[in-house]
């Protein structure tokens, strides 16, 4: 077998015994209830966490109190989930009751933030948002798997911590390929920038009709910056 055949039937192997993986987008293509958020002024930081092993930042700062946000809605509804620039994420007060109560993992915070102006850039709709909830996806153990995933550098990557996996100038990758299953059902992994769920996590959002949880799925997630 050529090389890029073994790893095109290992690949194959590890997707079908791993639980299903998506990645969590931004923007939902359907723009019905597409709701971003920006941190309002005062915007307080704290550091990140940083690699036990290399001592280099993991992550982005985190956004500190008092947490005042404004939301961008782009569609004639709010998100159950909204997106804004940093790690963290807000959740409606309905998929926080949701979720504390289903068993799955891979959240922490839900600590409440204060709507400070809303502006509507789809349907001019009158309702006043839901209450909001800052969460942040926890890290997982779990690695992106570059070379399967079919990533390309701009620079070489190396020397790069084995650890944290931070570090290189990436050019983009072809699919999304973990070297194990996360044990969480949303987390950020070693190696890869964005937030990865489960099949676990899908289905708790399609069974509760939870808005603004665009997910596709990690073998058609190519992304090139
Ligand atoms: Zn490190």
């Amino acid at each position: 077998m050529k090389a890029s055949e073994t790893r095109t039937w290992e690949i194959e192997r590890r997707t079908r015994e791993m639980k299903r993986i998506y990645l969590l987008e931004s923007t939902d293509p359907s723009y019905e209830a597409t709701t971003d958020f920006i941190q309002a002024e005062p915007h307080n930081v704290s550091d990140g966490p940083n690699c036990p092993a290399c001592g280099g930042p993991t992550g982005a700062f985190r956004w500190a109190p008092p947490l005042r946000a404004e939301l961008e809605t782009w569609g004639n509804r709010y998100g159950d989930m909204a997106f804004g620039p940093s790690e963290s994420m807000l959740l409606s007060e309905r998929f926080k009751e949701l979720w504390l109560k289903s068993g799955l993992m891979g959240l922490e915070g839900f600590e409440p933030v204060e709507i400070v102006k809303v502006v509507r850039r789809g349907k001019r709709f009158k309702d006043p948002p839901p209450a909001y909830f800052r969460v942040v996806p926890q890290r997982s153990q779990a690695a992106f798997d570059s070379v399967a995933s079919g990533e390309q550098w701009e620079e070489p990557p190396s020397p790069r911590c084995e650890v944290c996996r931070e570090g290189g100038n990436s050019k983009g990758w072809e699919r999304i390929v973990l070297e194990e299953e996360p044990r969480e059902n949303i987390c950020r992994v070693r190696g890869f920038g964005g937030v990865l769920v489960d099949e676990h996590f899908k289905r708790f959002v399609e069974e509760n009709g939870l808005l603004n949880c665009p997910l596709v799925p990690a073998e058609e997630a190519a992304h090139w910056f």
